[in-house]
């Protein structure tokens, strides 16, 4: 090896790993860099991740990744958004659905904007999000968002994927762009005397040294957390769900392009639509509810009382790290922190965090100011994803259980968050509140609006009154045709997914 090459460790073959791997290959392909990937063959990856948001689009493509050839590779479906069904127990608002935006929105978000505001002046409109959005029509239709060539309305969209599957395929990207592979358990992280990481050891004896560290060893976080003892700030408080139980069942004929989030008794459930099995998952707090009784209810809803398919128990942490880049070493993935995977964010955070950090290190100014500035942007934005999935639960109409009562009543919630909601609350537009707090840095205002809309966070019917006309100016009938005339641009996802593998 040249002298003068810099040697990445990424430590930790998760999703997290091979994502950072890959997209610092990519940026540095030109660059001398040698990438090391040390992944232990004892400790396995969670494997739960299976839903993403938009952007590990725009990832996928910038590594040369081809649907027709990664989608069947990892029994991958496509996503426009997440249904949630009994949240909410207000009349009309039992379940709602939060669209990634397609650029046909543009025609019809006036019209949202302007009844779920009036809604909340007293005016009896229709404010339910689900009357708005393509995504949602796409869904209802089991299409996929890849519009006909002469329909040039881009439509955004996710994945659902089996996270070992997609774990694997990025190995072999990475490998193709010259990343080095190393099964070994790491037994020790040695600092040098100014506290930077020296070397990691093997429990074989193998000191493997570098220049950066890259932290993917999931929630035990080995450098960042038990190495360097950055504190990690925990936010169940706000978050109560510390736990998951999963269990596969079998796919369905044409899987849906939607995830759907269902409300438990003590949590919510997750329904992952892939090509040859459903993924599902009831993510609950072990504060309310024992594993079994979760496990239980779990199979119950499925059906799957007397069947002898195992489930898998978790366990996980809420919170992030007080620094994601620290010293010669930065934390990337569950290791950094984890908010609960409600609006399947995690992966986005992955890309998130070594994208800025790449462009932070090209600068070349590893100033602690340059640090700073890096860490507190993670930060924000983590805390940003935090408020939005507490909100989920902070607007609860639901008190059936001890859990959403709780959740309901909780005033432990941010001093930002409770701005947004008392300006909802009264009525006002609630976009210059999210921009002064930057909280529109992940979840556009939009969704903050599908959020409360959605869960009828509204006046209730009999407090409303009629209005005038000028209140009344869009027909849910004209939005309700235009978005099914566009939704006929669009193929089935089943079309789409028969093409890929033929
Ligand atoms: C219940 C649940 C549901 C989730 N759903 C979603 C979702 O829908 N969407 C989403 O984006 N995210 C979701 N996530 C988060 C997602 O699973 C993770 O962000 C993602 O899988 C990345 O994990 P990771 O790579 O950080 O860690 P892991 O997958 O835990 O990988 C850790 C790696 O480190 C290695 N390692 C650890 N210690 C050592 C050692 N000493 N020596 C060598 N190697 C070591 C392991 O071998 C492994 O390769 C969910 C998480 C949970 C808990």
């Amino acid at each position: 090896m040249s002298e003068t090459k810099k040697r990445v460790v990424i430590l930790g073959g998760g999703t997290a790993g091979w994502i950072a791997a890959n997209l610092m290959a990519k940026h540095w392909e030109q660059e001398a860099f040698e990438i090391t990937l040390v992944e232990s063959p004892n400790i396995g990856i969670i494997g739960v991740g299976e839903g993403s948001t938009p952007p590990l689009k725009v990832f996928l493509d910038l590594i040369g990744c081809k649907e027709e050839e990664w989608m069947p590779a990892c029994n991958a479906t496509y996503k426009v958004g997440i249904r949630f069904n009994d949240w909410s127990i207000k009349p009309g608002y039992e379940s709602y659905f939060h669209p990634f935006y397609s650029k046909t929105d543009d025609h019809t978000i006036p019209a949202f904007f302007h009844n779920s505001f009036l809604i909340r002046q007293g005016v009896d409109l229709d404010g339910l999000p689900d009357h708005f959005f393509l995504g949602v029509e796409l869904a209802k239709q089991k299409k996929a968002p890849l519009p006909a060539e002469n329909f040039p309305f881009e439509t955004s969209y996710g994945y659902h994927f089996d996270s070992n599957l997609l774990g694997q395929y990025l190995a072999k990207v990475a490998a193709s762009r010259g990343v080095k592979y190393k099964k070994a358990t790491v037994c020790e992280v040695v600092l040098k005397e100014n506290g930077d990481v020296s070397h990691l050891l093997t429990d074989e004896g193998e000191s493997i040294g570098g220049d950066l560290f890259v932290d993917s060893s999931g929630f035990k976080g080995q450098i960042i957390q038990q190495a360097l003892k950055v504190p990690f700030i925990s936010c169940v408080q706000s978050l109560f769900n510390d736990s998951a139980v999963v269990l596969p069942t079998d796919q369905v004929d044409e899987p849906n392009c939607q995830t759907t989030s269902t409300a438990m008794k003590n949590g919510w459930r997750w329904d992952i639509p892939l090509t040859n099995r459903t993924g599902n998952g009831y993510v609950y707090s072990s504060s309310f509810c024992d594993a079994d009784a979760a496990e239980t209810e779990l199979r119950t809803t499925l059906n799957l009382l007397d069947s002898d398919v195992e489930a898998r128990h978790l366990k996980f942490k809420v919170g992030r790290v007080q620094e994601h880049w620290v010293r010669n070493c930065l934390a990337v993935g569950l290791s950094q922190g984890f908010i609960e995977p409600l609006e399947a964010t995690a992966l986005d955070m992955v890309q998130e965090t070594v994208v800025r950090f790449i462009e932070a290190y090209d600068k070349g100014q590893h100033t602690e100011q340059s640090r700073k500035d890096f860490n507190s942007r993670i930060s924000h934005r983590f805390d940003a994803v935090r408020d939005y999935i507490t909100a989920h639960f902070r607007i609860v109409s639901r008190t059936d259980t001890e859990y959403w009562r709780a959740c309901g009543s909780n005033d432990k919630i941010s001093a930002s968050l409770y701005s947004i909601l008392s300006s909802w609350m009264q009525g006002k537009n609630i976009t210059q509140e999210l921009e002064q707090q930057q909280l529109d840095a992940y979840f556009p205002n939009i969704s903050w609006n599908c959020l409360l809309a959605g869960k009828g966070i509204y006046p209730d019917k009999s407090q409303l009154r009629k209005g005038n006309e000028l209140a009344h100016k869009y027909k849910t009938t004209d939005i309700n045709k235009f978005i099914k005339a566009c939704a006929l641009n669009y193929p089935t996802q089943a079309d789409v997914l028969k093409r890929y593998t033929r």
